[in-house]
């Protein structure tokens, strides 16, 4: 997102230059720009702020706070080893920045650029203000492919592509530490929040850290891939089928750029076929999942409006607070929507076709509004990311003008991607029986009414118009680039086998 970053500010050469690493969405050592910069300095120290304004905001949820927790916790003792400090400090950002420039004369403030909620970004503005007032130089650098200030579409790939393919940085030997006390880190208790964690059995989520995310990305990259396009769309195969890197990337205990890396690594040397031809699945959605941050960089507004105001006032009046409440507690009596929502809510995950069967069949067969509806999920998902978040709720729910209407039917997902009815099963024990409820819509009716909305908003002028605004600030590009990774020795270039199940089209997942 632009913001009014600080100018970099005249610093006297007889002045120690002391730097705050400042962490956010990137709780790692490895390929962390800010930290290998701070190892120049003086003295330096690292501080991770948990801010009231996250945890009250409604995409929030605890077991994001435990996960990262989950990954300060081994950080800040590799940090200590090198001598740096990793202060830990609950807060809003401006009072904890004040406190800290107090206790230690910080001169330069580093940090990785967030691309987040509208909080974040109205934070931001008001660091940099801060920052200014106090002759901190704030210096931000990038750490995915998305670019700040980006003045056109075109080219964007090849950007993405040079970035990905740049060295990847070194995690630092040594640094001249401040002399900080770094104390106990807060538990979810003292911060006032339960009931979920990687211990917990109400709630096990994924488990946090930069070695777990490495675990999982080599675990992935040398033999998980293998069957990942025929594992992708059934919610039975893709659990253990998928990277599950999401949650990792979203709070950067791996860097997307070694993802990338390793990756066209594990292309470039492995002789079976399939897992290459896994790999270049997976390569390419890396890429999208910029693309769709990319939008909320360029449009932060996404976040709350529609990218096509054509849409405007088409399902705000008629949000019924019983069907959200069913939609939510899995009791919509399409057993499908139910076991997915109730397993999304237990476990924190769900693969991409089944997150946007439950936003087509709110949005389109119970005509909520994708704003309640995302808050919720956004609440759900471990690996909330704003910016593919908001991207996916409005493609799913019709509201880009530029994307064809999809209109999930829950029953036929079911018959091909759950066709002996093992998943319901699993989360749905009482289907069949007079305990379960009858469907809430009539389907027949509810699409017919949704699809007559959305194609009469289609059909307007003002729609027609708005979309092709819409496609020129942020529809995708042919980048000249190979459309699923790319391939890099002879070895690759034969012929990918037949994938027995079709994997979701591009478009079905993005735009
Ligand atoms: C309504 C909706 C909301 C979503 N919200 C999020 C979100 O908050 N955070 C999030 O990371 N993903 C989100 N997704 C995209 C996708 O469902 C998840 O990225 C994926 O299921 C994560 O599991 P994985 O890491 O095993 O994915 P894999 O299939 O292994 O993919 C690898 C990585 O590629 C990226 N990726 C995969 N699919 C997409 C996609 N369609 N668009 C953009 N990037 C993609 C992700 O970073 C993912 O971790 C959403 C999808 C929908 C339909």
């Amino acid at each position: 997102m632009s913001q009014d970053t600080a100018q970099p500010m005249p610093v006297s050469s007889s002045m120690p230059r002391n730097a705050l690493v400042w962490f956010k969405r990137d709780l790692r050592l490895r390929d962390h720009q800010p930290l290998v910069h701070a190892a120049m300095f003086d003295a330096c120290a690292g501080v991770y702020i948990i801010e009231p304004e996250w945890l009250a905001c409604p995409e929030f949820d605890s077991q994001h706070l435990d996960f990262v927790l989950q990954s300060l916790l081994p950080l800040r003792t590799a940090l200590a080893e090198r001598g740096l400090p990793l202060l830990v400090r609950a807060g809003s950002t401006l009072p904890v920045l004040e406190s800290l420039q107090r206790e230690f004369h910080f001169t330069h403030l580093l940090s990785h650029e967030e691309t987040g909620s509208g909080w974040t970004y109205q934070r931001d503005i008001a660091v940099a203000r801060w920052c200014k007032a106090h002759q901190v130089q704030w210096q931000e650098w990038a750490q995915t492919g998305v670019v700040r200030r980006l003045q056109q579409r075109g080219g964007w790939a090849k950007r993405w592509q040079s970035f990905m393919d740049s060295p990847r940085l070194a995690a630092p030997k040594g640094f001249a530490g401040a002399a900080l006390d770094i104390s106990d880190l807060p538990t979810l208790k003292a911060l006032g929040c339960s009931n979920c964690g990687i211990n917990s059995p109400s709630r096990p989520i994924q488990a946090g850290g930069e070695r777990a995310a490495w675990e999982v990305l080599n675990a992935f990259v040398q033999g998980g891939a293998m069957g990942y396009r025929r594992a992708l769309s059934s919610p039975l195969t893709a659990e253990t089928g998928c990277s599950r890197l999401s949650a990792h990337l979203a709070y950067g205990t791996v860097s997307m750029r070694c993802v990338h890396q390793s990756t066209e690594a594990a292309i470039a040397q492995t002789t079976e076929r399939d897992l290459a031809f896994g790999l270049r699945g997976f390569a390419g959605r890396l890429r999208w999942h910029c693309h769709f941050m990319q939008k909320l960089e360029d449009e932060p507004a996404i976040e709350f409006q529609n990218f096509s105001r054509a849409y405007d006032g088409l399902r705000e009046a008629h949000f019924n607070r019983d069907y959200f409440d069913a939609w939510c507690e899995g009791q919509t009596g399409y057993p499908m929507v139910d076991a997915c929502m109730r397993s999304l809510r237990a476990t924190g995950w769900l693969n991409f076709r089944m997150r946007a069967m439950l936003v087509s069949f709110a949005s389109n067969h119970l005509w909520l509004h994708w704003r309640e509806t995302g808050q919720f999920l956004a609440r759900q998902f471990l690996d909330f990311e704003p910016g593919i978040h908001w991207s996916q709720m409005q493609m799913q729910s019709g509201t880009t003008g530029i994307n064809t209407f999809r209109i999930y039917s829950p029953r036929k997902q079911a018959e091909d991607h759950d066709p002996q009815g093992v998943f319901i099963n699993r989360w749905v024990p009482e289907f069949g029986t007079a305990a379960y409820p009858s469907p809430i819509v009539d389907e027949r009716i509810a699409v017919k009414f949704a699809k007559d909305q959305l194609y009469g908003v289609r059909g307007t002028n003002e729609a027609r118009a708005s979309a092709n605004t819409v496609q020129e600030r942020h529809g995708s590009r042919k980048s000249g680039l190979p459309a699923q990774g790319r391939i890099k020795n002879t070895n690759q270039q034969r012929k990918p086998p037949k994938p027995r199940v079709t994997e979701p089209s591009p478009q079905l997942e993005m735009f």
